[in-house]
């Protein structure tokens, strides 16, 4: 029996599995990090002063702070403005007409029935 648990101490400390374990909770912050915009300056920290035990706590505390999560969302572009009333154009003289006059009130021209 103390064969086997002098043997196992030092198998479980090197084991692939606890190396890995070990590895995942050292970088935890970076993961949790992982879609922020400041992922990369949070995985740096977590890289360099993680092994300083405070320096992991501040790279869990940035990567836990208040961006929100996930991808950044496109900005949307603004939906074509529809001319306002009154704003319309003639194509023929370049003067203004009436939404939805169908003949320009200065030259009498047709206009593109394309207004609401
Ligand atoms: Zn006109």
């Amino acid at each position: 029996m103390m064969f086997f648990s002098l043997w196992f101490v030092p198998f479980f400390h090197f084991h692939p599995i606890f190396m890995l374990v070990s590895l995942f909770l050292y970088f935890l912050p970076a993961f949790l990090a992982r879609h922020r915009s400041d992922f990369t300056a949070i995985f740096l920290l977590n890289l360099f002063a993680g092994w300083t035990f405070i320096g992991w706590i501040i790279a869990l505390v940035w990567a836990l702070s208040s961006e929100r999560q996930g991808p950044p969302q496109p900005v949307a572009a603004p939906p074509p403005q529809p001319p306002a009333e009154g704003s319309f154009f003639c194509t023929a003289c370049g003067k203004p007409c009436a939404a939805g006059a169908r003949f320009c009130s200065s030259c009498g021209a047709a206009l593109p029935a394309t207004q609401r």
